[in-house]
């Protein structure tokens, strides 16, 4: 008889954002109208760079045409856009071949993926809080976890463990939720424990466009080793405002192997059976984002959310209120104020002054007293918010 993968049972409900909406909506039943301030969002507010919308009516018309048009892409990415990205790579002094770089439709898509070149009995190592598709993709396929806590006291940056042991170790730096960012040798501390210990790193680098410290890393293939332990998955979403045009990328080195087996090649094979790859207008897309004019117009993006992570964060400096992120990250994490827990500081904000945040206990148990504001919104409603803040908090 037919057995349903049964884990799923283990998922608990998605709590986080059906709750939020659901507060919401009864907020905006009972105040018609209200202008809300939306400081809960992790989509991006700005449009496209007017470099990428040129390349995709490009890439449309040569669909147009029959000495221009393209059917299936190479699965693996165009060699164009692969190339671009190694390139941007070796920029940065990080040695990447093109055949190193994997195009995939973004990085949630890739970080539950990925999970088929590990076994169902590897343990998953996972920082809390967390972004929550790391610990449901390890339910989904049975395996164990080892949930590591962060919390004020390491500056949301944990260290290896002493005791325990990993297979897989997800890193996201910067971190969503807590917009934390690891130094050069606090990974360096992670790839040793990694080589030691045989595990690999999953390092999450969606927001490594929103660093601005030239002494932190943006790519784990900055820190020596990290070409035998690791796989940087990274996305345009937050980079180039990508999050509905979908377009990622996945760094697996070609000396990255266990147990004899090489993952690069494994990748290659999953992906020549799982995928068609990303359409060809879309990847044209993206090659602009990588030349100087699409850099350019995707940092004066990114510097009008800085500027609303700075407004955010002066209010909260304001405010005596402890915070991290917001700095090389889009995403303020702040501690909410003695005799709230996570949640009635989120009933407080919505009904006191109209804004909507997020909870951190929806990131899991060391969320618990603290709460996330994004800096994704309109930079008006950023300031409105940070003002009402200030006047109810004071
Ligand atoms: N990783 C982290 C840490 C994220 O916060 C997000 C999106 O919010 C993603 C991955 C997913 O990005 P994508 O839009 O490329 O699927």
């Amino acid at each position: 008889m037919l057995k349903p993968n049964t884990n799923y049972a283990n998922l608990k409900d998605s709590y986080l954002f059906y709750n939020i909406s659901r507060k919401v909506n009864a907020y905006l039943e009972k105040n018609p109208g209200a202008h809300l301030l939306r400081l809960g969002i992790g989509d991006v507010s700005l449009p496209l760079p007017g470099a990428v919308i040129k390349a995709l009516h490009g890439a449309v018309d040569d669909q147009a045409a029959k000495q221009t048009f393209h059917g299936y892409m190479p699965e693996c990415g165009a060699p164009f856009l692969r190339e671009i990205i190694a390139a941007h790579y070796n920029k940065r002094g990080v040695d990447i071949n093109a055949d190193e770089v994997f195009i995939s439709s973004g990085a949630s898509d890739e970080l539950g993926d990925i999970l088929d070149l590990f076994d169902k009995f590897d343990t998953a190592l996972i920082m809390e809080p967390a972004y929550p598709a790391y610990v449901d993709a390890n339910i989904m396929s049975g395996r164990r976890i080892i949930h590591l806590s962060a919390g004020k006291d390491n500056g949301f940056l944990p260290s290896p463990p002493k005791e325990a042991k990993a297979d897989i170790i997800y890193i996201c730096s910067p971190n969503n939720p807590t917009g934390a960012v690891f130094s050069r040798e606090q990974l360096k501390d992670w790839v040793d424990f990694a080589n030691r210990n045989a595990s690999v790193i999953l390092f999450d680098a969606a927001y490594e466009a929103f660093i601005e410290d030239n002494a932190l890393p943006h790519s784990i293939f900055e820190i020596e080793g990290a070409k035998e332990c690791a796989i940087e998955i990274c996305s345009l979403s937050k980079t180039a405002g990508f999050t509905g045009t979908r377009l990622g990328y996945t760094v697996i080195p070609k000396g990255l192997s266990r147990g004899g087996m090489n993952f690069n090649r494994m990748w290659v094979r999953n992906r020549t059976t799982k995928t068609n790859g990303v359409s060809y207008i879309i990847q044209k897309g993206a090659v602009a984002v990588f030349t100087d004019e699409g850099q350019a117009q995707i940092k004066e993006n990114i510097s009008v959310y800085k500027q609303n992570a700075r407004v955010l964060s002066n209010a909260l400096g304001k405010l005596g209120i402890w915070y991290c992120g917001g700095k090389n990250a889009p995403y303020v994490w702040m501690k909410v104020p003695d005799g709230f827990d996570s949640w009635s500081f989120f009933d407080f904000l919505l009904n006191e002054a109209g804004v909507v945040g997020t909870p951190g206990a929806g990131f899991g148990k060391c969320g618990e007293g603290f709460f996330r504001l994004s800096s994704f919104g309109d930079p008006e409603d950023t300031k409105e918010a940070a003002e009402r803040l200030v006047n109810l908090l004071r």
